[in-house]
């Protein structure tokens, strides 16, 4: 087992072991880690979650990236320190004038925090839309089918929560067809034996500041939270569809994508 220190000073750049080490405590304090000369001789064993969490985001700050990877950063974390750590990824972000890109299965935070959202659903990017657009009016049938199933407050005791039948495909044999289509309640027959498909992505871009949204299913905005309204002003972005076509960004090709935010957004991600 490896000390924080023997960890960070490893991914703390170039110099001597007292420069790298030094790099390292100033890493851990600008992390709020109330120790950083301690916490360096710790094992990882010794820390909290969150603290081990915030060491991760330190290790991930060694290099100066402008992209910052976070995969599940709150996971496992009560929600006083998901808080926190999302406000530190939030403060860094502003300071360091760096993008972030987060993976999480954690609607609420992709709500809260994300300008841009991709919903992936068995290694392919099913929907992708500014994050607004996305939870007022989903696509996809998967995406509106997560959005039925998460709780809220105003929910009604008595009512089950919504869940989607079936179970996720395994990666090694996904379904022909939209991989969706075994548990989606709008599928038809070419849906079971033609991958759906974009009709573009980046030949007719929207104007400048548009924020463009895309999703690959052949009935996209008939889910049954998509209203008439949304569905006559929104349009399919599958190859037999008509309308405008997607812009940059196409959920075409798969993606790790869960949700991202860039430091020129229009809004704060974080
Ligand atoms: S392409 Fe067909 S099966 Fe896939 S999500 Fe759309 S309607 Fe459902």
């Amino acid at each position: 087992m490896f000390t924080v220190g023997s960890q960070l000073t490893e991914a703390a750049g170039d110099g001597d072991h007292r420069q790298r080490w030094q790099h390292a405590v100033r890493l851990l304090d600008r992390v709020g880690i109330p120790d950083p000369q301690l916490c360096m001789r710790q094992l990882p064993g010794e820390l909290s979650g969150g603290m081990l969490q915030r060491v991760m985001i330190a290790m991930a700050l060694a290099g100066g990236p402008s992209l910052l990877i976070a995969d599940e950063p709150t996971t496992a974390l009560d929600t006083t320190i998901q808080a926190q750590v999302l406000q530190l990824l939030h403060s860094l972000q502003t300071e360091l004038g760096m993008a972030i890109l987060l993976i999480t299965h954690d609607m609420g935070i992709a709500a809260q925090f994300a300008d841009r959202v991709a919903v992936m659903y068995a290694g392919r990017v099913v929907e992708q839309s500014d994050t607004g657009r996305l939870f007022r009016a989903p696509q996809h049938p998967y995406t509106a089918a997560l959005l039925r199933s998460v709780t809220s407050l105003d929910s009604d005791r008595g009512t089950p929560l919504p869940v989607i039948d079936g179970a996720p495909p395994s990666p090694f044999a996904p379904p022909s067809g939209c991989r969706f289509h075994p548990r989606c309640p709008l599928a038809t027959d070419r849906c079971r034996t033609a991958v759906p498909r974009c009709a573009t992505s980046t030949a007719d871009p929207l104007p400048a500041g548009t924020p463009s949204r895309s999703s690959p299913c052949r009935r996209s905005g008939r889910s049954p939270r998509a209203g008439r309204r949304g569905r006559r002003r929104r349009s399919s972005r599958c190859g037999r569809s008509r309308g405008p076509t997607p812009g940059p960004g196409s959920p075409c090709t798969p993606s790790t994508v869960s949700a991202s935010s860039s430091a020129a957004g229009r809004r704060s991600a974080w």
